[in-house]
């Protein structure tokens, strides 16, 4: 089947063996090697994995606000893994191999780098900070460098090189493409990997699970953070992103 057919198929009829499954989104293989399944789960975790829930079509917003960024992103020039949106909740992507190393990009301080660094959430950090965690569900996802990272042999210097390049260009254009629709570019974490052809690109997904997206005119978390704090109207948080999305769309 070639790729526009796949993305017209139910799910169901090219869903191969599963080769992953996280606790937000599920990877399956394809009747093509070089291409993966990705489903957009409902669950949610929180905190290690210590707070469990479901956020009610969680999957459906999520698959469509990562298209939507993904393809946004593609048009500008990034590699990415994003191939296109299957009906709900699924995508196709390209098949990579992961570096198993999470970057983080912070523009505003929030969450764990405020309370490590005694920060007050919300301040502007007068230059945005990346940072490496090694993705070890395990270990916490402990917080790692480049000596780290080569130690470990998790990549190449000149990957890693390519992943910081591509992780600010994307800050650039996100921080862009969200303030168009009134959000704010908090932070986010990004995930990487390296195609056949020894392309690195972005793989992953783009949503509120992996950003916080805060209201440029009230300031109002419009993100994971809803469930974290349990602040109520979750749900309402990612379809509100997916619409104001859509609306913003150049
Ligand atoms: N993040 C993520 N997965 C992780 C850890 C962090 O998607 O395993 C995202 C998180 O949603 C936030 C950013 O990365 O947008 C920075 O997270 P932080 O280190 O502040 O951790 P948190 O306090 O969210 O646990």
């Amino acid at each position: 089947m070639k790729l526009e057919q796949m993305l017209k198929a139910n799910p169901d009829e090219i869903r191969g063996e599963k080769v992953y499954e996280g606790k937000a989104k599920a990877l399956f293989r394809t009747e093509d090697p070089s291409i993966l399944l990705m489903e957009f789960k409902d669950d949610a975790t929180a905190f290690d994995g210590k707070k469990k829930g479901t956020i009610v079509e969680k999957g459906y917003f999520n698959a469509h606000i990562s298209a939507n960024l993904n393809t946004y992103l593609e048009g500008q020039g990034i590699a990415t893994h994003y191939l296109g949106l299957m009906r709900d909740r699924f995508h196709l992507v390209r098949h990579m191999d992961m570096f198993g190393l999470e970057v983080v990009v912070r523009n505003i301080a929030a969450g764990s780098l405020a309370r490590r660094l005694g920060m007050d959430e919300g301040t502007v950090l007068p230059k945005p900070i990346l940072e490496h965690y090694l993705k070890a569900d395990e270990l916490s996802d402990p917080w790692i460098n480049a000596y780290h990272i080569a130690a470990m042999d998790l990549c190449t210097p000149e990957q890693l090189e390519a992943m910081e390049e591509l992780a600010w260009k994307i800050n650039l254009l996100l921080s862009e493409r969200l303030e168009r629709a009134n959000l704010t570019l908090v932070d986010y974490k990004l995930e990487f990997g390296v195609d056949p052809d020894g392309v690195v690109r972005l793989g992953d997904e783009i949503t509120p699970d992996t950003c916080r997206f805060w209201d440029s005119t009230t300031g109002d978390k419009l993100d994971k953070d809803r469930f974290r704090q349990d602040l109520g109207r979750v749900e309402d948080a990612y379809r509100e992103v997916l619409d104001r999305l859509t609306e913003s769309e150049a």
